[in-house]
């Protein structure tokens, strides 16, 4: 195919927020449907059901201390010795005022008790147990339904399920869980240079690094991944695969290819697809300008630019926001916030992506620029992230406070 008609209009790139948000709008995307999976399963999923409370929690008062369950009006005061709540189980009977039951932390605080005296609070003599300070109401009782209350919304769809959840979900007694199917994005190389790890580079040849980084990112995001065989330069060979590929996934992300030049093919294969086709392509950004969002339907297919360091940083600042419209959940890459150790230049009108290394100075972090080279492969494992410049900007001093995202 004739790759003529692609030139960038620099006055008409759009900015990646931007490009984003016309994406979105003409390529309405949602999660592939749901599925169930067991509660060990659900970590780093998406819910796709909301978890409500079954019940009141605590369903009955409970004690915060190991201590003495009770009537706070006969404190101070003594109180004979009743027995003990057994873990687990509950009290049967009435406590009278001037009766004390022993109780472990987390026993239901018996009926006829308000409070809670810690033991160490209490002197234990013979039969009975002397509280000598005064005891308020409540004190040292967690009350009924403190936790939650049965009908509680506890967690919304759209929930990225952390370590935290999963216990929140085992009390609500919600094993099998209702989350969205991870997409599956086809990862396509591009271009004749490629050779694959393991194999003897020749001259002229680089190995490539790309679809593992990119298929990392991915799954990161909670995407799953099918490796496309590399494609080559040929005209033709992009859009025959790309229809391959998208007939069994939900999207594809392709490196390479994807500017202005003769042999570069990724924006007209993406073109020759079908509706809606190429939304945007290149962007008022560095660095990632040659970058294309394009769609099948509802199936994302992004084209991102071949030079190593481009590609991370445009996958995460830029393909991030569209991997969590199909994902079901916002992906959101760690940050910190920094010092800069150096000024930081970029050019007015264009948003930056500039690479730091971070170093921690006790607890406050500093931020080392590293000096941007797109092609550079180590760059991306010398930086622990990239500094978002925003158009206004020009020029940022050292010593200024910086938020660092971090690479997946
Ligand atoms: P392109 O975007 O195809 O013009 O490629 C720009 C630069 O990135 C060239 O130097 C390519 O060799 C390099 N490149 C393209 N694809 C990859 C890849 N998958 N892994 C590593 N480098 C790549
Ligand atoms: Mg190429």
């Amino acid at each position: 195919m004739e790759q003529r008609g692609f030139v960038f209009h620099e006055q008409n790139l759009l900015s990646p927020d931007a490009a984003v948000a016309t994406f979105l709008r003409r390529a309405p995307l949602a999660p592939p449907g749901v599925e169930r999976v067991a509660l060990d399963e659900a970590l780093g999923r998406v819910l796709a059901q909301r978890a409500q409370a079954d019940a009141d929690y605590p369903d009955a008062p409970r004690s915060a201390m190991d201590g003495w369950a009770i009537q706070s009006s006969q404190t101070p005061g003594r109180f004979a010795i009743l027995g003990e709540v057994t873990m687990g189980d509950v009290w049967s009977g009435r406590v009278d005022p001037g009766q004390a039951v022993r109780i472990p932390t987390g026993g239901v605080v018996p009926d006829g008790c308000d409070a809670v005296v810690p033991v160490e609070d209490a002197q234990l003599q013979g039969t009975s147990v002397l509280i000598p300070m005064p005891v308020a109401a409540a004190e040292n009782v967690t009350p009924r339904a403190s936790d939650m209350h049965a009908g509680d919304l506890v967690l919304e769809a759209g929930t990225r399920i952390g370590a935290a959840h999963l216990g929140v979900l085992a009390t609500l007694d919600i094993t099998d869980v209702t989350v969205f199917r991870r997409p599956l994005f086809a990862v396509l190389s591009s271009g004749d240079e490629l050779i694959a790890p393991g194999d003897r580079p020749q001259p002229g040849k680089i190995r490539d690094s790309n679809r593992y980084a990119i298929a990392g990112a991915l799954r990161a995001m909670g995407a799953q991944v099918r490796h496309w065989p590399t494609v080559s330069d040929r005209p033709g060979a992009l859009e025959a695969a790309l229809r391959e590929a998208l007939a069994a996934c939900d999207g594809a992300i392709v490196s390479g290819g994807s500017s202005v030049g003769e042999r570069d093919h990724t924006p007209g294969a993406m073109a020759a697809l079908g509706e809606p086709g190429v939304i945007v392509h290149g962007l008022r950004v560095k660095p990632g300008k040659p970058t294309v969002l394009a769609a099948l339907g509802a199936r994302p297919v992004i084209g991102l630019p071949g030079n190593p360091a481009s590609a991370l940083m445009i996958l995460e600042a830029v393909l991030a926001p569209v991997i969590a419209a199909i994902v079901g959940a916002p992906c959101r890459p760690g940050v910190t916030a920094a010092r800069l150790s150096a000024p930081m230049t970029s050019r007015r009108g264009w948003t930056w992506y500039l690479p730091v290394r971070l170093e921690d100075e006790r607890g406050s972090f500093v931020a080392h620029p590293i000096p941007l080279r797109s092609s550079s492969v180590s760059l991306a494992a010398r930086a622990d992230g990239f500094v978002v410049m925003p158009e206004a900007a020009e020029k940022w001093d050292a010593g200024r406070n910086v938020t660092v995202t971090h690479f997946l």
